[in-house]
């Protein structure tokens, strides 16, 4: 009715105040959270299957707020974008992620998320260069995730970026694949040295005879390309079966571990191998 339209208008902008003021807040936090040191990376475990052995750790990050708790990187990590402070927190993270992975074995790889905003800066090249110069991890050891989404604005950009990253002798996977802008040329276009399956399909495995297609369909392409395959999201030793009989590479999931924080990776190392 008209009458109560000034006063819901009136509640919609309070609401609004609110919100802006928590993001305002949080944005706030999180430009001191770095300083402070209330980021940290946990590690999750990629098992190998030809090898029967952990392989690779995927660094994912965690804020421990002091207030908040353990924060989800899917609620600060689109903040950060949107503030440009990804690009000091991304380099924190490439950092830390090499720094602790050169005290694993030297088969041991460390994968870090990189963000497309990240990607998109002119500093991303010489930031990696750093992080495995101080660290001295060895340029094979480091694996960049990117995501798709990296390709929808400008693909001669993205390839360039690509093949200069390679230039220093790094890996490069393409994250949540099978997710939004797949396309098949980019893997023609560039050599990824991995695709991750993204968990939606991992998850239909069981309910859907057309997930297990999918899944073999990724495989022998990826195989034919000479591209390696890491399944995401595996829960169960029912999906892990199928995952090994259609030729998945990696498994990655709570079947074997969540992610867990540095100090428990050699104990986890011992675990899984024994
Ligand atoms: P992602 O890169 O796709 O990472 C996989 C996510 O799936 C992680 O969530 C992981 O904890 C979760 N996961 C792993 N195994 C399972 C499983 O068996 N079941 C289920 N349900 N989930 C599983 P997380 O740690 O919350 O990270 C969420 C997203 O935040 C990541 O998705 C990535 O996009 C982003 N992210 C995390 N750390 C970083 C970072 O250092 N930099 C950037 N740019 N993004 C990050
Ligand atoms: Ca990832
Ligand atoms: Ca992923
Ligand atoms: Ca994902």
């Amino acid at each position: 009715a008209k009458h109560d339209g000034k006063g819901s208008h009136r509640f919609f902008e309070n609401a609004m105040d609110a919100e802006a003021q928590a993001r305002r807040a949080m944005e706030v936090d999180l430009h001191d959270a770095l300083r402070k040191g209330e980021l940290e990376l946990h590690f999750q475990p990629l098992f190998g299957l030809s090898q029967n052995r952990v392989t690779a750790f995927e660094a994912l990050m965690r804020w421990n707020h002091p207030v908040r708790g353990m924060v989800s990187p899917i609620d600060f990590i689109p903040l950060a974008e949107e503030t440009g402070l990804i690009i000091p927190i991304g380099e924190w993270a490439l950092h830390e992620a090499c720094r602790i992975a050169t005290s694993w074995g030297d088969d041991i790889r460390v994968a870090v998320n990189v963000s497309p905003v990240q990607f998109r800066s002119s500093t991303l090249n010489s930031i990696v260069f750093q992080a495995l110069a101080r660290s001295g991890l060895e340029p094979q050891r480091l694996e960049l995730e990117i995501t798709e989404s990296l390709f929808i604005d400008n693909v001669e950009a993205t390839l360039a970026s690509l093949h200069s990253l390679k230039v220093l002798g790094v890996r490069v996977a393409l994250d949540d694949f099978g997710t939004g802008y797949s396309s098949l040329s980019y893997l023609r276009s560039f050599p990824f040295d991995k695709l991750k399956i993204d968990r939606s399909f991992i998850v239909d495995l069981l309910a859907n005879e057309g997930a297990t297609a999918i899944i073999r369909a990724i495989t022998t392409l990826a195989d034919a390309l000479g591209i390696e395959t890491t399944a995401e999201g595996v829960e169960s030793s029912e999906q892990l079966d199928i995952l090994r009989s259609e030729g998945c590479n990696q498994i990655q999931g709570y079947l074997f571990s969540r992610p867990i924080p540095a100090g428990e990776v050699p104990a986890l190392l011992m675990k899984l191998s024994g």
